[in-house]
């Protein structure tokens, strides 16, 4: 399989398995993780939604909706995004985030594709379902922020929460097309840069939905760890928000180490109708915009 290809996938499918580790022990605290599990590092389901193993929640979901909006739409259309949104909701889903649920809803009553800049949209609800995005615009670095911010502003209007979505967007399009951890420390060095708050050295100790806690819980993981496997079970062992920081962490290490790094044990656990739709949007998208276009010949 092509090397892109392979990377997407694993990002993709690095993300869903993630969310459906992590779920287990959502609003866990680690102390309380460690005296249930030890260690917590296989894909069992249960935790506080009860799910079943290899279920996933709206991390995964969001993103599957996304993904099939802008297939829909041979691109990026807003409307047809907050509307994939919308029909997600209509679900039922196990689980929607507050201020998830609050755009969502502010689009059905008038429309609009973004919320005011608000103090109570800094939460990672924008920045867990970027990949999408990603993909269909991997040669595009211009298109990619445009719709990144404009995929946040769907639910979440927030300085912090649109610089770390691009910042993750570009992480993961620089992983995805070959680079490495030194292209992503580049990335996060100017995040941090610009944002102080993000700066996650010594690791602050928190891995709540704030987007800050969030962003400090991946990065520092990502970067302190070296496999796939042992990027996924230290972040989701440090509980809170345990689905959505699983979720972001699999996405990176997904698009660093390749499909091919990740466990056999739990690719086969993913619930099947989601890593199937996963590889078919991975197809699709790819298409939209992760083939270089071909050099002009000469005469
Ligand atoms: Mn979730
Ligand atoms: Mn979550």
């Amino acid at each position: 399989m092509e090397e892109i290809r392979k990377r997407a996938l694993g990002a993709y499918l690095g993300l869903a398995i993630g969310d459906a580790l992590g779920a287990t022990v959502e609003f866990m605290t680690p102390r309380e993780i460690r005296h249930q599990y030890g260690v917590h590092k296989e894909i069992t389901g249960g935790g506080w939604l009860k799910l079943d193993a290899g279920e996933v929640t709206d991390d995964t979901e969001m993103s599957l909706a996304l993904g099939r909006a802008i297939l829909q739409s041979a691109g990026w259309d807003g409307q047809a995004a907050a509307e994939a949104f919308v029909s997600w909701l209509k679900t039922k889903p196990a689980d929607v985030g507050n201020t998830c649920r609050r755009g969502i809803r502010r689009f059905m009553a008038d429309g609009t594709l973004s919320g005011p800049v608000s103090e109570s949209d800094g939460g990672n609800g924008a920045a867990m379902r970027i990949l999408p995005v990603v993909i269909s615009t991997l040669h595009d670095d211009e298109s990619l922020h445009e719709q990144i911010v404009a995929q946040c502003h769907l639910t979440h209007n927030h300085p912090l929460s649109d610089a770390a979505s691009t910042a993750l967007g570009s992480m993961a399009r620089k992983l995805i097309l070959g680079g490495g951890v030194k292209d992503c420390r580049k990335i996060v060095n100017g995040l941090v840069e610009k944002h102080p708050k993000f700066g996650f050295n010594p690791y602050p100790g928190r891995a709540s939905g704030y987007i800050v806690d969030t962003m400090q819980t991946v990065l520092f993981h990502f970067f302190h760890t070296d496999s796939f496997e042992s990027c996924l079970i230290e972040t989701v062992n440090r509980g809170e928000d345990a689905d959505t920081t699983g979720a972001i962490a699999g996405m990176l290490a997904g698009a660093l180490y390749g499909l091919d790094a990740i466990p056999d044990r739990w690719l086969k656990r993913i619930d099947p109708g989601v890593s199937a739709e996963i590889r078919l949007q991975v197809e699709g998208l790819l298409g939209l915009g992760g083939q270089k276009a071909p050099a002009q010949p000469f005469g």
